[in-house]
């Protein structure tokens, strides 16, 4: 089977969230199962091609920008046997001049599910066109072929003018309309065109898709969702386990897996937290436990639960460091500002910039990892913890609610408040205290299997259902 997969984000050449790395380990799970598959992003400025081989020639082809033909190239990337990269750019660098992957235009990814568009078209049709999110959920209205939209977060549905879509050659006619209008406001909504439009749709786990039906999540597309009922399914995210490897991983100070004693195990996340303390210059005890919090500071993934945590938690005995990313300038202040309080009482430390190496570092050196989300279609981050021994303490929400289990290898809070919060957090600290138990923990979250296995194979069949209807 060929499979095209049209995204903005790719791990971990061009990565902002859980994306990148959803299309990365999706695509070589289908390249193992013996499928042909390629990837067609941006070439972004920021993209780092490093440890990617260039393959093949350079294609050529042209596409219509507001109204202007523009020459176009395509550069070809080995990612591994059978998963091609292909980074498409104007010949002039329109993609090359952005330094950032998004940015507050929809231009640059109307623009590119063009130039993506007329690439597809002038060659034979694949089997399947995978598409993702608001960037690039406008092409099963404008291209031929099986589509399928997978929403990771319906948080952005790509608002926007009529004028936008005509710069790439849609004109305004009353079909069309009705498949782009916004169901609550006066401007146009690709994502609901994606909807209506692609073949079958799927978002990043069950409880999330059910959870959509309510306007708080649907934010506007709960009708919607509601009219496609019959192609639409949920299907939980797996990781690339040949990247989250415990095993495996250069970033880490000390490697350990599975396999090992749990004894190696636990010693070999003792040494790694003792490396990793020393680093961020915080001093290490091993009475202590340390939760690690990783995200884009945004207010979905709850981050003032985590700072009012930080705050407010006297009684216990515990560190903290927080890996923030793309934070609003609010939230930005008020973590300077815990990063200082944390630093002056030894207890934590936070790091504001995304940092691949560090994130690696903290899922395998921590003892729990903080997951408070107020909505989570899938999340990646708890799944990666588990893989590395480290237990999630999460809210009971999307993809969350679907992958831990409280009690068994995690902690489970509803409410979305602080007090919830601390209660889960106090019971996870008193399991801590009681080794054998919580080595029980770690033995369970360990064994989970957060691969692609199991994902891999519904995808597939949602693929062959589609080929063959
Ligand atoms: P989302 O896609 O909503 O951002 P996910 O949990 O699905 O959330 O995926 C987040 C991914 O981005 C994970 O691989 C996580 O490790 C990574 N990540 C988030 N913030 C940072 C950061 N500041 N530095 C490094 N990696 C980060």
């Amino acid at each position: 089977m060929k499979i095209v997969h049209v995204c903005s984000e790719l791990a971990p050449c061009a990565k902002v969230g859980g994306l990148a790395d959803v299309v990365s380990g999706l695509s070589k799970q289908m390249a193992e199962r013996g499928h042909d598959v390629q990837i067609i992003m941006p070439h972004y400025g920021c993209v780092d091609t490093q440890g990617l081989e260039r393959i093949g020639e350079i294609d050529h082809f042209s596409t219509v920008l507001s109204g202007q033909e523009h020459a176009c190239c395509a550069l070809r990337f080995s990612v591994c046997d059978g998963v091609e990269l292909l980074l498409l750019d104007t010949i002039s660098g329109y993609w090359r001049s952005l330094e950032s992957i998004y940015g507050s235009d929809v231009e640059r990814f109307l623009f590119f599910s063009r130039a993506a568009a007329d690439w597809i078209q002038a060659r034979e049709l694949p089997d399947i066109i995978h598409v993702h999110d608001w960037p690039t959920a406008i092409l099963p209205a404008i291209c031929p072929g099986n589509f399928v939209l997978t929403m990771h977060n319906f948080e952005f549905q790509g608002w926007c003018q009529w004028s936008d879509i005509e710069q790439i050659g849609v004109c305004r006619q009353p079909s069309l309309e009705k498949i782009f209008a916004d169901p609550h406001g006066d401007c146009l909504n690709l994502v609901k065109a994606g909807l209506l439009k692609a073949q079958q749709v799927t978002t990043v786990s069950t409880t999330y898709a059910k959870e959509l039906s309510d306007p708080l999540y649907g934010r506007g597309l709960e009708g919607v969702i509601g009219q496609i009922k019959g192609k639409f399914s949920g299907i939980v995210n797996g990781i690339d386990c040949a990247y989250w490897d415990p095993e495996r991983d250069g970033f880490l100070h000390e490697n350990y897996a599975y396999s090992q004693p749990l004894s190696k195990v636990i010693e070999a996340k003792r040494l790694n937290k003792k490396h990793l303390l020393e680093q961020l210059g915080i001093s290490f005890s091993e009475k202590r436990p340390l939760a690690s919090f990783i995200a884009r500071l945004v207010p979905q993934k709850g981050p003032l639960l985590v700072h009012d945590l930080c705050q407010s938690v006297q009684d216990i005995d515990f560190q903290c460091v927080v890996l923030g990313s793309v934070a609003t300038p609010e939230l930005q202040e008020a973590f300077e500002q815990l990063d200082i309080e944390l630093r002056r009482s030894d207890k934590g430390a936070v790091v504001l910039s995304y940092d691949e190496g560090l994130s690696h570092r903290l899922f395998a050196g921590s003892d729990m990892f903080f997951v408070p989300s107020l909505f989570e279609p899938c999340g990646l981050t708890q799944r990666i913890a588990m893989r590395y021994g480290t237990i999630p303490i999460v809210r009971r929400t999307g993809g969350l609610a679907d992958t831990v289990t409280d009690g068994e290898n995690g902690f489970v809070f509803h409410e979305p408040s602080l007090s919830a919060f601390k209660e889960s957090f106090s019971r996870a600290c008193a399991v801590y205290n009681t080794p054998e138990a919580w080595e029980r923990f770690v033995c369970c979250a360990m064994r989970e299997d957060v691969s692609w296995n199991i994902p891999g194979g519904e995808y597939l069949d949602l693929y062959e259902r589609l080929i063959s209807a």
